[in-house]
């Protein structure tokens, strides 16, 4: 029998890079979707067809009982959560119902229906917020700067609290920002990339940004699935930092992309203060130093390759959108 993996949040940019790997891997994968109108099923297309998807939602606690008894996984990635850091600032509430109080649900069912299965909780570096040391470790205490960060900090120490309490296998991947050609078009590496694709083409004239000054530690999404994976194949159930242990700024960022299109950054960027956010968090650079000598877990992609990657795919993708255009 192949080992049997649950991921809610499937349909999102590491669910879609986990389900890739772990079929890899010789799993049957199964995801949890909610139900919309319209599908979101596009970072999935290619492997559709050799996954189990099911209905249920983080607000609903009964559908993740009856998710558990009828897929019987050996092991449950929780991916899901409202993961938009300004969103969260607009509607608390619900960032707080997705990614704070969805962890306890997910949790009390596997409690309920077999608590030998192992939790994977996605847990975020946003949680250090204003950052307390340089750079973060396991240990380094949280001070979340955001509705998101603050319900991310929830999940981590309910992620705990049913370890401790209940003796099950459930832990906590602290990852840094991981970025990639599938990551959501409003966040800031996707939205350059895309913005630099378009300016490129001319669909669009200028870029609109917040903070150029904030600096993040940005790793490659498909090289931090693979931490996650590798936290539930151990013994022992502990918690890890992943992250590239290098920063770089929004304003680099920006630079490297237009550069890779040929273009300067001065020309087409204007700072807009509308979308400087209410608590910012200034720097984050992760210490990966536990993962890399118990799990064996390095990144392979550097800050400059991931940059060309996204902007390659995403110039790829207007051209192609263009050449329709003009077919029509
Ligand atoms: P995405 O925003 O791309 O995906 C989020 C997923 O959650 C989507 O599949 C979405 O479904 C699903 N979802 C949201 N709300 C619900 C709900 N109520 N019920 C069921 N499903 C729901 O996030 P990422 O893939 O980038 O991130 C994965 C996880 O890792 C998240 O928890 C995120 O907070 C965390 N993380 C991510 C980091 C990063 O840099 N990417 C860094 C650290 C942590 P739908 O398609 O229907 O919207």
């Amino acid at each position: 029998m192949p080992p049997r993996a649950l991921i809610t949040g499937i349909t999102g940019q590491d669910g879609a890079y986990l389900a890739r790997f772990l079929l890899g891997k010789g799993y049957e994968v199964h995801g949890m979707v909610r139900r919309a109108s319209t599908g979101s099923f596009e970072r999935l297309t290619t492997i559709q067809h050799r996954l189990h998807l099911h209905q249920a939602d983080l607000l609903d606690q009964l559908s993740l009982v009856t998710l558990l008894k009828t897929v019987q996984p050996s092991e449950v990635y929780n991916l899901a959560a409202q993961t938009f850091v300004p969103t969260s600032f607009v509607q608390p509430m619900l960032t707080a119902e997705f990614t704070a109080l969805g962890v306890t649900r997910v949790l009390e069912a596997i409690r309920l229906v077999d608590p030998t299965i192992r939790f994977y909780q996605a847990s975020s570096s946003e949680m250090f917020g204003r950052v307390r040391q340089e750079p973060q470790t396991e240990n380094t205490p949280f001070w979340p700067r955001s509705p998101y960060g603050v319900a991310k900090a929830y999940g981590h120490w309910i992620t705990v609290n049913y370890r401790e309490s209940y003796g099950m296998f459930a832990v906590s991947g602290i990852l840094f920002n991981h970025e990639s050609p599938l990551r959501g078009i409003e966040f800031v590496t996707r939205k350059v990339s895309d913005g630099v694709a378009r300016i490129k083409f001319g669909v669009q004239e200028k870029l609109r940004m917040g903070n150029l000054d904030s600096q993040r530690d940005w790793g490659f999404a498909g090289d931090y699935v693979e931490a996650m994976w590798m936290m539930l194949s151990q013994s022992t159930p502990e918690d890890f930092v992943v992250a590239t242990g290098v920063k770089h700024s929004v304003r680099e960022l920006l630079e490297k992309a237009f550069a890779r299109a040929g273009l300067n950054w001065q020309d087409h960027v204007e700072v807009d203060p509308a979308l400087l956010r209410p608590a910012d968090v200034n720097t984050l650079r992760g210490d990966a130093s536990k993962a890399r000598e118990k799990l064996g877990w390095r990144p392979r992609i550097a800050f400059d390759e991931l940059v060309a990657m996204m902007v390659d795919a995403d110039l790829e993708r207007v051209r192609r959108e263009q050449t329709i255009d003009r077919d029509d």
